[in-house]
């Protein structure tokens, strides 16, 4: 049994039961036997089933919500948003079966086609950070290729995806088709990527993680797509808007309590600007109301637990802290929004990934120096560039080694466009228009035509 908590308040809100070895093992059978039925059924009969589950989702959206609110502290705004996506996501690939066409080859001698054939059971590993999205991302593209999909919430946050399966089987999701296993990494994730009918792995999680699911995956030479950290860089040079770019740098990194792999956690200024950039970040980040995150007027919640909380702790003691936003009294695994100036770039909160509502600020020169900086790290999942300049603009965003780059302003995901990381960001991208490659194997046949 995991205790499920409120991270608002610290109290204990359920249990789960985890899923055993044995248990795993035969949910991975029926879901095979699953997938000999689900990938026959007809392209647009898989189609409709998927926009019925999107359209369940649709109908229970607060209630999801509001789980999420309870079980994550994700603002109750962000939450709709989260449950949004799941039904959005499902309604886009709801549109692949029907359009997951192979080529015709011109060969001599006969006939050359390519078919896209599902790949069997998919295991989905999810995080703590967005539970509801990240795994649509990857359980809505993995059916609609004619998988069946067995799925591993994070242990902290079980809830909204046990719902999920449950809105599944009431739009008509045959049994065992999509399956919610709870339980420990160690134990459920693990036996994912060494079962061999699993025969992808989807992971999203930590790089370290991330990296032994790789190595385990080999050894099967097992497909799998990695969603890792990040420490993404948020160019403001000198020429930008410099109001907007200011009063829009707090959301883009302490949005779910910095909980976020793409959140823009190291902020560099071209220095001619850097003073008067602070001088607008202070009122932004003291605004940004940090509160019970049921009220519909909250932008930041808690932290996902105590350990999360000391964690991030951890990087500011000894820094130095130019300013902090508020927190509320109580109990909750609260941190204030922390803005800090990097001495250097060896200073360990400028390096490694906090995964939590702190900043790091650095000036900079020009613009080849703002470049060289932004790359100077392992990670390369996102990016802002803020500048007037659309030349600048686009030289800049092809230079940043990072897989998500946006300019005057800071989206990230979203799921019509391909969303991953570069080098130990990630490998494979989910989302967008060629999602469901990575959900199949291409297969070539040729028919001879020659008596
Ligand atoms: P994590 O420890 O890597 O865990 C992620 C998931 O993997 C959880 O479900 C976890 O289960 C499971 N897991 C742990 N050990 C495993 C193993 N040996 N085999 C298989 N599965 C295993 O990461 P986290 O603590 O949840 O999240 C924080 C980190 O994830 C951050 O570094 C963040 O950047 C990264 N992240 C990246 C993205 C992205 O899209 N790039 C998104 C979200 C998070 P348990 O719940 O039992 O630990
Ligand atoms: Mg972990």
């Amino acid at each position: 049994m995991s205790e499920v908590v409120d991270p608002a308040t610290g109290e204990v809100v359920g249990f789960v039961a985890d899923t055993s070895v044995e248990e795993v093992d035969a949910a991975i059978a029926r879901a095979d036997a699953a997938f000999r039925h689900w990938r026959e059924v007809a392209p647009g009969e898989r189609a409709r089933v998927l926009r019925r589950f999107a359209a369940v989702v649709d109908a229970h959206l607060e209630e999801l919500a509001r789980l999420e609110v309870r079980n994550c502290g994700h603002t109750i705004g962000n939450a709709r948003w989260e449950a949004g996506n799941v039904r959005d996501v499902l309604d886009y690939y709801a549109g692949a079966p029907e359009r997951l066409t192979g080529r015709q080859i011109p060969v001599p001698g006969g006939l050359d086609v390519t078919f896209h054939e599902p790949l069997g059971v998919v295991g989905v590993i999810v995080p703590w950070n967005f539970p509801m999205p990240i795994a649509a991302w990857g359980f809505a593209p993995a059916l609609a290729a004619g998988n069946a999909v067995v799925l591993k919430p994070a242990e902290l946050t079980p809830l909204t995806a046990l719902r999920l399966t449950e809105l599944a089987r009431e739009a008509g999701v045959p049994d065992d088709v999509f399956t919610v296993l709870p339980g420990r990494g160690s134990v459920v994730g693990e036996r994912f990527v060494t079962h061999p009918a699993v025969r992808k792995v989807c992971f999203t999680g930590s790089t370290e993680v991330g990296t032994r699911i790789m190595a385990g995956c080999a050894a099967q030479v097992k497909r799998l797509t990695l969603e890792l950290g990040g420490k993404s860089a948020n160019l403001v040079f000198a020429d930008a808007d410099l109001e907007r770019a200011a009063a829009t740098a707090p959301y883009a990194v302490f949005d779910n309590a910095g909980q976020d792999c793409c959140a823009r956690s190291r902020i560099l200024v071209q220095r001619p600007v850097y003073d008067r950039f602070l001088e607008l970040l202070e009122p932004a980040v003291r605004a940004l109301r940090v509160e019970d995150p049921a009220r519909e007027s909250a932008e930041m919640g808690p932290l996902i637990s105590a350990a999360q909380r000391d964690r991030v702790a951890g990087y500011v003691d000894g820094a130095t802290v130019a300013f902090t936003g508020s927190r509320p009294d109580g109990p909750g695994f609260w941190y204030a929004p922390t803005v800090l100036l990097a001495d250097s770039v060896a200073d360990r909160h400028w390096r490694e990934e906090i995964f939590g509502p702190v900043v790091s600020v650095l000036p900079f020169d020009d613009e080849a120096d703002a470049i060289r900086l932004a790359n100077d790290t392992e990670y390369g999942l996102s990016g802002s560039i803020w500048t007037r300049d659309v030349g600048r603009a686009v030289r800049v965003a092809r230079a940043v080694e990072a897989g998500n780059l946006s300019v005057n302003s800071h989206s990230s995901v979203r799921y019509w466009t391909p969303f991953g990381g570069m080098k130990r960001s990630g490998l494979g991208r989910e989302l967008g228009p060629d999602a469901l490659h990575a959900f199949t194997d291409v297969k070539n046949v040729f028919i001879a035509t020659e008596e």
